[in-house]
């Protein structure tokens, strides 16, 4: 396979980011597009630091037909990563049309111009929050659908619109048929090893790790363990939680299956990308007091809405279709999260 270009929406974010700095540690050329509505230009300056290597950067919004097609025909990317979206669960049910305004329409738009460009490979940025209620706390990709939120359906509209296209190429017997990977995020955690990109979270964290990190640094004064009182070992939720790093070379390894023999006559295939373990509230505290020497002021609370007692993935099809498995354990991604907080107290300012 010739080193292809890659198209990333949202590339300056969290996730886009470190996925940028592994595609062009790997030879790809990179293109990123983001409006900046949630992340800084700065993020980017650091990518191209790290790998010493530069990428293709507009600021424009994916909801821009026509820019977006101007872009496409200049670049003409062979694949597109697409991170672009709002995630703020809380947010999107205070503000549902802005998230499917933003992630639905965004991505009919995206997807449009693709089609209209005959760039037809996709991998999109899914999440377990698409799973719905199941007898299980390991979720394999068969499990029933059902997201309890505005946020979460967003994505679950987004897989069923790609599931969509693909299907109608196969009973159209197109030429160039989609082939598009649904990757379901289980939680990413963590930052590149340089310690230069990392989680910057706008206002308060909602997310554990970001919020531990800034209790340690002494931005914010305490945790709130939400619950200990549901039936996992030491009452506290249980996660699947992955290094950022692990979680964007499943993207890369989603290029290459593209462009293999299992996607040859197009398809829509979804993977859950995360360890297949979780741990504890309590044991995420404890591993960042053990790694970073730092002790966490915390207290018990009551049990957040929505929240599930314990998720964890079932990766094995992510094993054997994309080759793909974590290498980083907790200890890397406590320290990791740690090195980037202590370099960059204030985020990317
Ligand atoms: P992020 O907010 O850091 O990155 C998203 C990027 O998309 C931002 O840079 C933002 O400016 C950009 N963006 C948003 N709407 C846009 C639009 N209309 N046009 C152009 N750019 C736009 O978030 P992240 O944590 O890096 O997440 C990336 C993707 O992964 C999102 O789609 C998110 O829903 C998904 N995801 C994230 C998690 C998580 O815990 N971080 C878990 C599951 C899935
Ligand atoms: N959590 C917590 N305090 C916080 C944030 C999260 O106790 O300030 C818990 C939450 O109840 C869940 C786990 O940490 O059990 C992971 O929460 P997060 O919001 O990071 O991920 P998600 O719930 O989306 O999986």
């Amino acid at each position: 396979m010739t080193k292809q270009k890659v198209l990333v929406t949202g590339g300056a974010g969290y996730i886009g980011s470190h996925a940028c700095v592994e595609l062009l540690e790997a030879g790809f050329e990179v293109v990123v597009v983001d409006n900046l509505s949630n992340s800084k230009p700065e993020s980017l300056a650091r990518v191209q630091k790290i790998t010493g290597k530069t990428l293709s950067f507009y600021q424009t919004d994916i909801r821009d037909h026509a820019a977006l097609t101007d872009i496409f025909a200049k670049e003409a990317p062979d694949t597109v990563i697409h991170f672009a979206g709002l995630k703020a669960v809380g947010e999107s049910c205070e503000q549902p049309l802005l998230y499917y305004h933003n992630n639905v329409y965004g991505t009919l738009v995206l997807v449009e111009v693709m089609t209209a460009a005959n760039v037809k490979q996709l991998v999109f940025s899914s999440s377990a929050t698409v799973y719905g209620e199941s007898s299980s706390p390991q979720y394999s990709e068969h499990f029933p659908l059902g997201a309890i939120n505005p946020y979460g359906r967003s994505k679950a509209m987004i897989e069923d619109i790609l599931r969509d296209l693909s299907a109608a190429d196969h009973k159209n017997q197109v030429q160039n048929p989609w082939k598009i990977a649904l990757l379901r995020y289980f939680n990413p955690i963590g930052a590149h090893s340089s310690g230069l990109i990392g989680e910057d979270p706008n206002g308060i964290p909602n997310n554990l790790m970001p919020y531990i990190a800034q209790v340690a640094i002494g931005k914010l004064s305490q945790l709130s363990v939400f619950g200990d009182d549901y039936p996992t070992p030491d009452g506290t939720g249980i996660r699947d939680y992955i290094h950022v790093v692990d979680l964007v070379k499943g993207h890369l390894k989603a290029i290459t299956a593209l462009n293999g023999d299992k996607f040859k006559d197009g398809a829509c295939n979804a993977y859950n990308l995360g360890a297949g373990r979780g741990y504890s509230v309590l044991e995420m505290v404890h591993a960042f007091e053990r790694v970073t020497g730092k002790t966490i002021n915390y207290k018990i609370s009551p049990r957040r809405a929505g929240d599930l007692a314990e998720c964890f993935a079932n990766p094995e099809l992510a094993w054997q279709e994309l080759d793909w498995k974590v290498e980083k354990n907790l200890d890397d991604m406590v320290a990791d999260t740690w090195h980037w907080q202590t370099l960059n107290p204030m985020g990317y300012v």
